[in-house]
């Protein structure tokens, strides 16, 4: 298969060994706030290791630790997916799903009614099928999918009788992931799940679809 060597954060260099720690400009002042010496006098051209050498030569123990800590911290990053589902009582039913970024900036949320027919466990896996057409449609193929329903996980890691209501949106959201480059499910407390679960309420008080590109939803309180 063949891989674009363009870097997936900032879509505008090479993806090599000194761009992603050091030279991408998706880093931002991350490297100025560690205050670690010689960090920031990297260039592009010059092999990493070469770099490394010079720089090792003006650091002690501390510096080299963080170092290595923050390059695992930054290779390991991604963007993050959350999304949950509201049954109402009266039969309203509503789905949210927020796309963040690796440093947890809001890249888009969204908020719909859906069926109320439909029991619990399956617009929960309904929400994340939404969610993760909303990173594809943003054009993010590395994801961390997060939520706190355990049993949604499972559902989607085992086989699933593919001609249940359930088994069907499973696929679904197989396809969809089949496209991207790097996914993993991540389990998260409920109480960190706050945001998907006001826009799945949100969701169950209109009759469609409403979506917000880069920015905090109205609806969401943010935390004081
Ligand atoms: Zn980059």
């Amino acid at each position: 298969m063949d891989v674009l060597p363009i870097c997936p954060i900032c879509y505008f260099e090479d993806e090599s060994v000194i761009h992603t720690p050091l030279g991408c400009s998706q880093l931002g002042d991350i490297w100025k706030k560690t205050n670690i010496p010689f960090v920031e006098e990297f260039d592009c051209e010059i092999p990493f290791v070469e770099w490394l050498e010079s720089a090792i030569a003006q650091w002690n123990a501390n510096h080299f630790a963080s170092f290595a800590i923050i390059c695992y911290l930054l290779w390991n990053r991604r963007n993050d997916v959350n999304s949950n589902a509201s049954l109402h009582s009266d039969g309203r039913a509503g789905l949210g799903c927020v796309v963040r970024s690796w440093d947890g900036r809001v890249l888009a949320a969204m908020a719909l009614n859906t069926s109320a027919s439909a029991f619990v466990t399956q617009i929960k896996v309904e929400a994340v099928l939404k969610g993760v057409e909303l990173a594809r449609d943003l054009g993010i193929f590395k994801v961390q999918i997060e939520g706190y329903c355990e049993w949604v996980w499972s559902s989607l890691s085992k086989g699933f009788d593919p001609l249940s209501p359930i088994g069907t949106v499973v696929a679904n959201i197989r396809s969809v992931l089949s496209s991207f480059t790097e996914f993993q499910f991540h389990w998260i407390p409920r109480v960190a799940n706050k945001v998907a679960h006001e826009l799945a309420q949100h969701g169950c008080t209109f009759n469609s679809c409403q979506v917000w590109p880069e920015d905090n939803p109205s609806v969401i309180v943010p935390c004081s």
